[in-house]
């Protein structure tokens, strides 16, 4: 008998290790809780123990069949938790580090990737929606996409900020935001709350914010801000009146919905920008010449954000400056019945501002 020489001891397992995970497996079906292999990290990778993962309003669009997700997949892209393996090659983070996860993968090497346009990359992947995602209990994700989180951040709010803050916090950015300048926010739930907190901290004077749910308004009203129905046939004399006549210096339309959008956009100032920020159905239609050209208002698309924001992110709520532990109004365990009824919730429209998965 002639054994070979083998540098490694191979042991066959007598069973494949394994996670708990919540997966959509269908367009339109409920979510179902499936066991999956462990992930492994390559020598660029490291392996998060997830603690929280917030559910999505896009959760509930990819769950209905809609956007291109890769079936099967594990939903949840907004990912806190802490460093349990790192590949061979990681000298970013380390184990036991505690860290939230930037949800896009790019290539770091195409005209978009350098530009600084990373969410255009051809080749992203993102957790949650081409990659498994963060409801389950590990994943394993690219160091680089680790974002190290302060002892003083919850892991439930460090993983809303990888999502709805994140894109808000682009959102202004794209605008220019300048201290002393006034905000109106249309539509205050998750994004909302987040966008009101990331202004004040920028230095806006005033912020309004637009909606119909009257206890979203009211929430809004206890963190410092306007509120005003959105179906108010006065929409934009009434933003007007509230920044003193001057009108609106930056929008954010968090909700899509076109007679408040024109009306924000009417009330913008001089040099005003709306920052269109929700994905929405229906057509938006605005006099080239008296909603924009005359006021040189500007209109911007806001798609994602980028993972250099996420650092300064992180320090603004290290510092004090936004604080969400408002905007989270609901924890649900991992199991996808509970998963379920949040997306459910979505659907049919909630007064709850966010939901997390935690562990
Ligand atoms: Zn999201
Ligand atoms: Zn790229």
């Amino acid at each position: 008998m002639v054994f070979s020489a083998s540098p490694r001891l191979r042991v066959t397992p007598l069973y494949l290790p394994a996670m708990q995970s919540v997966r959509l497996i269908e367009p339109a079906q409920p979510l179902v809780d499936q066991e999956i292999p462990d992930p492994a990290p390559a020598a660029d990778e490291v392996i998060v123990e997830i603690r929280a993962a917030g559910v999505c309003h896009s959760d509930a669009h990819y769950r209905a069949g809609r956007g291109r997700v890769a079936l099967p997949i594990t939903l949840g892209h907004e990912i806190a938790g802490v460093v349990l393996e790192i590949g061979n090659d990681v000298t970013n983070v380390a184990v036991g580090d505690r860290v939230a996860v930037h949800y896009l993968v790019s290539c770091g090497k195409c005209h978009d990737c350098l530009r600084g346009g990373e969410q255009f990359c051809a080749h992203g992947e993102m957790f949650g929606k081409e990659r498994d995602g963060g409801f389950a209990e590990w994943i394993v994700v690219p160091a680089r996409n680790a974002v190290l989180i302060a002892p003083s951040i919850p892991f439930d709010e460090a993983a809303v900020m990888m999502c709805s803050t994140a894109t808000v916090y682009h959102a202004l950015r794209l605008a220019g935001l300048q201290p002393g300048e006034s905000l109106a926010i249309i539509g205050f739930g998750g994004l909302g709350v987040s966008a009101l907190q990331l202004a004040g901290a920028l230095g806006a004077s005033s912020i309004t914010a637009i909606d119909v749910v009257p206890e979203k308004l009211a929430a809004a009203a206890a963190l410092g801000a306007v509120g005003i129905d959105a179906r108010r046939d006065d929409l934009a004399n009434e933003i007007r009146r509230i920044t003193g006549g001057h009108g609106a210096d930056v929008v954010l339309d968090l909700a899509g919905i076109a007679s408040p959008r024109l009306a924000a956009l009417q009330s913008l100032a001089p040099g005003g920008r709306l920052v269109l920020v929700a994905l929405g159905p229906q057509p938006f239609t605005f006099d080239p010449y008296a909603d924009v050209l005359t006021r040189e208002r500007r209109i911007i698309g806001c798609s994602d954000h980028l993972l250099s924001e996420l650092p300064e992110l992180m320090d603004l709520a290290r510092r004090g400056d936004i604080d969400l532990s408002s905007a989270i109004t609901r924890r649900v365990p991992l199991e996808a019945q509970a998963i379920n009824e949040v997306l459910d919730d979505l659907d049919r429209g909630t007064s709850h501002l966010r939901a997390v998965v935690t562990r």
